[in-house]
């Protein structure tokens, strides 16, 4: 295992991800086992991860406190008084069975809840449980322009910062540039959706051949931590692993450093311009937006219309004959736009629902 210097801390540059688990207790209990023995100790989990902080301290019962790190995230949209904060946390820390957090972080950040952290003193609140030894570390996620994360890193001196890269993604907000400017301040950065919320772990041929011709054995999800690799502040790559085949093959390519070289460089550049001509909706499946109150399931119809769109260019039947969710179909939605302002890709997601259900007549 691969390890880095974070916040002091010896820590695997592959973080688990706790927010897709295994469906079953005893697959995610293995998964946990395998990573933890390898050499696994970051987890990365959030108070609306459903279920992930009992289910984590559940895996974890058994294990040195010290043998692992923590972390949680505060769901700023949830908070009505400054006392929620405190109340939160504790819930957190209850759900985790721990009395501390090594990592705790401001969740998913935007102009919205930066203004809401300001207004409710968010800040002082998380003071008091850093000068306690309840926080050992504080940061924040984020999914916002390079503007908002500027206007974040004014509201304390934070320890770290998360955001989403990967090889698709490197403009997305605050994408690269939001690394840079994180690197230039000396704050240590983790990233998350490396794979794009699994999407680019199954790239189908023939759009990842310059992967198989660069090295056939590499899986498609290797080439994406292969990629933000070669960037040396991304201290750690979260990993949302739902499946002991993909703990194994994680495990494999955070086993060793390993150069990036220009063919490799030219392979991702070249499946990434493949991938680009295909997608429609840039959905990573987050579910951010889910549940929608008239029971679409958004994150479903857009991989079914991206399938569609990628079937029709790679003439693959198995991609074009993917079917709509009979239940949780498009055609439910109301257009209220309830949906719009939680995902944070930007996605106009009724709009788009209206263009999958062209495809469905
Ligand atoms: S706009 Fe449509 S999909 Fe979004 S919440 Fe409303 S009904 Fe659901
Ligand atoms: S539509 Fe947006 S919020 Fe919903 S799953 Fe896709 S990316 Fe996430």
């Amino acid at each position: 295992m691969i390890y880095n210097d974070f916040c002091g801390k010896k820590i695997s540059r592959l973080g688990f991800g706790c927010m897709r688990f295994p469906k079953t207790y005893e697959e995610t209990k293995a998964c946990i086992d395998l990573a933890m023995a390898e050499g696994v100790n970051y987890y990365d989990t959030a108070y609306v991860y459903n279920n992930s902080e009992v289910t984590l301290s559940k895996c974890l019962e058994g294990y040195d406190r010290s043998s692992y790190y923590l972390t949680s995230k505060l769901p700023i949209f949830k908070l009505e008084t400054k006392e929620d904060v405190i109340k939160i946390f504790y819930e957190s820390c209850e759900r985790l069975q721990t009395n501390y957090i090594d990592f705790y972080l401001l969740h998913a950040l935007n102009a919205t809840s930066v203004k809401k952290i300001k207004e409710l003193g968010v800040i002082d609140e998380l003071k008091k449980l850093i000068e306690q030894g309840r926080i050992k570390h504080l940061g924040f996620s984020i999914h916002a322009p390079k503007e908002v994360l500027l206007e974040a890193l004014d509201l304390y001196n934070f320890d770290f910062v998360q955001i989403q890269l990967n090889y698709l993604d490197m403009v997305h907000e605050p994408g690269f540039e939001g690394y840079e400017i994180l690197t230039s301040r000396n704050i240590p950065v983790v990233i998350m959706e490396p794979v794009k919320g699994g999407m680019l772990a199954n790239v189908p041929a023939p759009l990842n051949d310059p992967f198989t011709k660069y090295n056939k054995y590499y899986s498609n999800a290797s080439y994406c931590f292969r990629f933000l690799m070669q960037f040396p502040n991304i201290k750690i790559i979260l990993s949302g692993m739902s499946s002991l085949e993909q703990v194994k093959d994680n495990l494999n390519t955070f086993s060793k450093e390993e150069e990036f070289t220009k063919e490799m460089a030219d392979a991702v550049e070249q499946v990434r311009l493949n991938i680009l001509k295909t997608k429609k909706v840039d959905c990573t499946g987050c579910r951010y937006c889910m549940p929608c109150p008239f029971g679409v399931n958004i994150p479903e119809n857009f991989t079914v219309y991206n399938r569609h769109a990628m079937g029709e260019v790679l003439n693959n039947e198995w991609y074009k004959k993917m079917e709509y969710p009979k239940d949780a179909t498009a055609s439910l939605c109301v257009q209220c736009g309830a949906c719009i302002k939680k995902c944070p890709q930007g996605i106009n997601i009724p709009e788009v629902l209206k263009e999958t259900l062209k495809e469905q007549k």
